[in-house]
């Protein structure tokens, strides 16, 4: 494809501009779902209602286990997928002359918290100045909308994509990437896909894969009174995280064997983000369980990094004398999934930067985010360039998200230039 003109470059970017105010309020209304996992399908049926509405060829359905289960990519599930709806739109030209694209995005957002904790209503979006607030505002609802609202400022010009043109909103991506995966399995393949989650107005050059699991430790309850006899499972748990910790130590002090990783203070964040056990103030308790979620560099597999951590933890019971006789039990329970390298030098990221350019005034920049993206599935299992892009956001995952409306702008802008420059343009 020849280069944009400056001319068509800045209808394009007036084209965004002038039905920006019509994307904060699809992006408002959008975050008015409260799509928690397992809550997703009313946002899916407003997207699927909104892209039917503007042309697309829709495909609807929820998610088989059965249909991914066997793919390397697969993350362990332990809920049930009926109600775990992917949408996918497709837009064809009438002659197939450029490249063609996903535009991918997810429409699971995490847990708010305590409502109490947010300054207004986390699923009743609110703006104030450049910023609009709400849960999953930013992860990532603005850019699904960046995603249709890109294609709709070509239409408001009378351009349609020179190729096949895919619209995905996908669950799952906060837990196990299962949603993208059940894209590609599904059959949708691209020349190149872009995912708009909030990256600070940057190109995700690298990411870490992700880990989730479960810990399951026993314990030998009697009466505190002769609690010596007993053996306290939510201490033992105290002793396996400490013993996890040296673990993500020792997998930090790793860092200089992997590319892109080595300049970052701390690439391997481990947390424990759940626990429960016991069942009596008085009695000595049997039972704990805590959910963990580790990262793991590219290049690692999910099953490498389990045996490592089942290897460390049979370590770690051998100095505890009740746990050295009962091992702790270890539950993959949510992301079992690789990380990937953007190779650098495709001629998407050339037309990325170009686009981006054009839109910002300031030469692209690329980092390394040390957390789970779809964008693995695209560039691990169909050797996709994938560029995850997005806007500037503050607090995600946290109390009062938000996301920077100027930079969503900006975004919306640079995607539209993309599928111009890569699709080509044919007029409706
Ligand atoms: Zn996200």
């Amino acid at each position: 494809m020849t280069e944009l003109s400056p001319e068509l470059t800045q209808r394009i970017l007036d084209a965004v501009a002038a039905g920006f105010e019509d994307q904060i309020a699809f992006t408002t209304t959008l975050g008015r779902f409260p799509s928690l996992r397992g809550q997703e399908h009313t946002a899916q049926d407003f997207l699927h209602d909104q892209l039917q509405a503007r042309g697309y060829a829709m495909d609807r359905w929820a998610i088989d286990v059965d249909d991914i289960k066997h793919h390397p990519g697969f993350s362990p599930v332990t809920i049930d997928y009926s109600n775990a709806i992917n949408v996918v739109g497709t837009l064809r030209p009438r002659a197939e002359t450029g490249r063609s694209l996903i535009l991918n995005g997810h429409v699971d957002v995490v847990p708010t918290g305590p409502v109490d904790m947010w300054t207004t209503p986390p699923f009743e979006p609110h703006r104030d100045g450049d910023w609009l607030y709400g849960r999953g505002i930013a992860d990532m609802k603005a850019g699904i909308a960046a995603n249709i609202f890109a294609v709709d400022a070509l239409a408001r010009l009378g351009y349609r994509p020179a190729a096949t043109l895919y619209q995905q909103s996908v669950v799952e991506e906060e837990c196990t990437g299962n949603g993208a995966l059940a894209c590609l399995q599904r059959g949708y393949r691209a020349d190149a896909a872009i995912i708009p989650e909030p990256e600070d107005d940057m190109l995700v050059r690298a990411n870490t894969g992700v880990l989730w699991f479960r810990v399951r430790v026993q314990g030998a309850p009697v009466h505190v009174r002769e609690a010596g006899t007993g053996a306290n499972a939510i201490e033992a748990a105290y002793e396996l995280i400490r013993g996890l910790r040296e673990l993500e130590a020792a997998w930090n002090a790793r860092k200089g064997d992997h590319r892109y990783f080595e300049d970052l203070d701390h690439p391997i964040n481990f947390n424990v983000g759940k626990i429960a056990g016991g069942d009596w103030a008085s009695s000595v308790p049997a039972w704990c369980e805590f959910d963990c979620r580790i990262a793991i560099y590219p290049g690692i597999s999910a099953q490498d990094a389990a045996r490592e951590i089942e290897d460390h933890l049979r370590r770690v019971s051998d100095r505890i004398p009740f746990l050295a006789n009962n091992p702790p039990q270890v539950i993959y329970n949510g992301f079992y999934a690789e990380g990937y390298v953007l190779e650098e030098g495709t001629q998407a990221e050339a037309t990325l930067a170009r686009a981006h350019m054009s839109s910002y005034a300031e030469p692209l920049q690329s980092f390394v985010t040390p957390g789970y993206l779809d964008g693995r599935v695209f560039v691990i299992y169909a050797d996709t360039p994938c560029l995850v892009y997005g806007p500037y956001s503050q607090a995600i995952h946290g109390f009062d998200e938000r996301v920077k409306l100027s930079s969503v702008q900006r975004v919306t802008g640079t995607i539209a230039l993309f599928i111009a420059e890569w699709c080509g343009l044919e007029e409706i």
